[in-house]
């Protein structure tokens, strides 16, 4: 097998990696960042719609607001970092290195600051609604013409190298090619699990690889059971789309099949309400009357939300009806455990973004800070780790050789992933739910398994890591017996949240 070797290898291409790539390069190290994307729409950072939250004048604030959100379970020290280097990340990165142009107010000068469900201030950097592709693209163009950074697109990482409890940099899959590539430091930007469910926000390839790879390798992951279900996704033409929690924000509300509001009678914020409480009554009422539209009528839709009525256009929705929505994995809170470097439990190994759980979100996260997230613990990553310089010893997995399985029975397998996913594990969830998710689930895992070695195809390998992240989220549910955030046990004896 060929091998190649940099200082860091950064594994994954949204704005946590690329924030990653950039930290170690600016501190002179050479970087190679390897993405399984083929184009920048292959991560959810394109996607982000509302913008990225900053703290302002009001710090304080802001770590209130993101606690409030995770029902108090978000850790004081990662908060303190995330807010303390919002405003300088933020600007030093975006604003003067890439130049993204974030929609400013009336005077044309002065930023213009939005505000989503559950900010108590207007503090939302945007660009319409499209502030992700504004940051990524500009971020991508970036690194690629950096002398420090290698960019290998439609490159795979398919298992971390460890020796001895510390990581030595990965298996790369381009093509049928495989290579060992070595690196003093491995940082995990895989992102997050949306394709473990049939249906999800997230671009497809989804499958949770950074944290199955962690775990596989030895690495300790934490606050799994904290899926985030995003309340208002429109699936009218089985393609879904997220429509903004800004769009409730400016007046929509959300009515059942009989023209029926339902949220004030569930919540005093009523269509504000925190997201998993939209989210299960969104299931709820769908459930009941086989419909949910969210209803744009009060306000001008199309001048106030011009890319969001594109789509609309673009799917064959038309809002003047309502827009026909439905819940859809979003976010996963937690991940491979770090602390506020990014640093993993194992030696050389770092995660950032999406695929780490840095106690920021705890149980449940507020919006927009997810991309802010990415970028200060990327830069952080990134600069920890560029001293790291790779040590001369091979690493080699031992490996079994594999039967590969046909296009039915790999299609099969994935759509029951996702069906014990959809059934048990995922806006409200039972103990006994939960147990029968894991017996499937390790069933799914037993016929992966046998698939898998390193020259089987790429939808093999992303199986293997999508079952190993349910797995870990349904374990994680089912040891918690605690309804909270975004995770809910439905039972009645649960014991209420602390
Ligand atoms: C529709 C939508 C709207 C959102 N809106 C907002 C918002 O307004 N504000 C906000 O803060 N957050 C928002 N979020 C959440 C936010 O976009 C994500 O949490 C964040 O962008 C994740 O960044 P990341 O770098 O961790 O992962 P991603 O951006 O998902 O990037 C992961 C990368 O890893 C690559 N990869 C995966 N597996 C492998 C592998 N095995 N080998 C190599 N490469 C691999 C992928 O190809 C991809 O390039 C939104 C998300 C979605 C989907």
């Amino acid at each position: 097998m060929t091998h190649s070797t940099t200082d860091i290898l950064v594994l994954g291409s949204g704005i946590a990696g690329l924030s990653a790539a950039l930290g170690a390069a600016r501190d002179g190290a050479s970087v190679t960042l390897a993405t399984k994307a083929t184009q920048p729409e292959g991560a959810s950072t394109w996607w982000a719609q509302g913008g990225i939250a900053v703290a302002r004048k009001a710090p304080r604030q802001f770590k209130e607001d993101i606690h409030t959100a995770s029902s108090g379970t978000s850790d004081p020290e990662a908060l303190d970092v995330l807010v303390q280097n919002a405003d300088a990340a933020v600007r030093d990165v975006l604003i003067d290195t890439l130049g993204v142009d974030f929609d400013t107010g009336g005077d044309g000068a002065s930023f213009h600051y939005g505000r989503e469900a559950a900010h108590s201030e207007d503090r939302i950097l945007h660009v319409d609604a499209s502030t992700g592709r504004h940051i990524h693209e500009p971020f991508l163009s970036h690194l690629a013409a950096h002398d420090r950074v290698e960019i290998r697109g439609d490159t795979a990482a398919i298992d971390l190298l460890e020796r001895d409890g510390d990581i030595h940099g990965a298996l790369l899959k381009s093509g049928d090619a495989v290579r060992h590539h070595y690196a003093g430091a491995t940082v995990l930007a895989t992102g997050g699990i949306g394709a473990l469910y049939s249906r999800s926000t997230n671009p497809g390839g989804a499958t949770g690889d950074g944290i199955a790879m962690a775990h596989r390798a030895g690495a300790a992951t934490a606050d799994m059971e904290f899926v985030q279900f995003h309340p208002t996704v429109c699936v009218a033409d089985g393609d879904p789309f997220l429509v903004s929690e800004a769009v409730r924000g400016e007046g929509a509300v959300l009515r059942d099949a009989n023209g029926e509001r339902f949220m004030p009678a569930v919540h005093e914020d009523a269509e504000l309400a925190p997201r998993d409480v939209v989210a299960r009554a969104v299931e709820q009422a769908h459930e009941r009357t086989g419909r949910v539209v969210l209803d744009v009528s009060s306000f001008d839709f199309a001048g106030t939300f011009p890319d969001l009525a594109a789509m609309c256009a673009e799917h064959g929705v038309d809002p003047s009806t309502g827009i026909p929505v439905v819940p859809a994995e979003h976010f996963l809170c937690g991940g491979v455990d770090v602390d506020t470097h990014g640093r993993a439990s194992l030696g050389r190994l770092y995660a950032v973004g999406e695929c780490a759980r840095t106690g920021v979100h705890g149980a449940n996260r507020l919006a927009s800070t997810s991309l802010l997230e990415g970028l200060v613990w990327g830069l952080r990553a990134g600069t920890d780790a560029a001293g790291a310089t790779p040590t001369d010893q091979e690493v080699s997995l031992s490996t079994t050789a594999g039967s590969p399985p046909s296009d039915a029975a790999l299609d099969a397998s994935v759509e029951r992933l996702q069906r014990v996913m959809d059934e048990h594990v995922g806006l409200r969830r039972t103990p006994d739910g939960l147990q029968r998710a894991l017996d499937a689930l390790h069933a799914v895992e037993a016929d992966v398994d046998a698939w898998t070695d390193p020259s089987a195809r790429r939808g093999v390998h992303e199986l293997r890591s999508a079952c190993t992240a349910a797995r870990l989220i349904a374990e994680a549910a089912k040891a918690n017996e605690t309804s909270v955030g975004c995770h809910y046990m439905e039972r009645s004896d649960s014991p209420p949240a602390s």
